[in-house]
């Protein structure tokens, strides 16, 4: 009888195929789900910057990128204060991406990930999770940046730092969830 070396058995075929697999099963049966990141600040693009006052020189921007009437390009008589940054000369734009995403709301008290640890090899004095969700690692930057996410409508805060799984290489990103009160 021949023993195999260990890690012979299952090839790098056969985890592309169930890698493969459960990218096809997410992407037909996942959720789409909008992660929220910290809003970043930058320059109102509706009016001149004024670099000596470091803020809305109140003359509109006519090389506004933004079409006109959009929330970000609203024409304005100069002098009068910029209807975009409110004469601020910085807005806060929220980002956010959509991915799609394996949903799973805790319903049952002793499912909940944090209060009897281990699950998804998040051991310790997690708070409660209501929700995990799993995504492709292509986004795992992403979930470990964002502050919550809308995940079936809503709001939830991430509790903790996401994890990655996968057999060979990182596949997919797992994050816990507690919805907002
Ligand atoms: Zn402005």
């Amino acid at each position: 009888m021949t023993i195999l070396a260990s890690g012979n058995f299952v090839t790098s075929e056969i985890k592309q195929v169930y890698q493969d697999t459960i990218t096809a099963l997410r992407n037909d049966l996942g959720h789409d789900v909008v992660l929220i990141y910290e809003p970043i600040a930058s320059g109102c693009p509706n009016c001149i910057w004024d670099s000596i006052n470091r803020k809305s020189s109140s003359r509109y921007n006519v090389l506004n990128p933004y079409p006109s009437g959009s929330i970000y390009n609203q024409y304005f008589v100069d002098g009068s204060s910029c209807p975009v940054c409110f004469g601020h000369g910085q807005i806060n734009q929220a980002q956010s991406g959509v991915y799609k995403a394996m949903v799973r709301w805790f319903s049952k008290e002793y499912e909940r990930p944090g209060l009897y640890g281990g699950e998804d090899g998040l051991i310790g004095n997690v708070p409660r999770a209501d929700v995990r969700i799993k995504i492709s690692y292509s986004g795992h930057n992403d979930l470990a940046r964002c502050k919550g996410a809308i995940i079936d409508g809503m709001y939830c805060n991430r509790i903790e730092q996401p994890i990655h799984r996968g057999i060979i290489d990182p596949f997919v990103s797992v994050a816990l969830f507690r919805r907002q009160s």
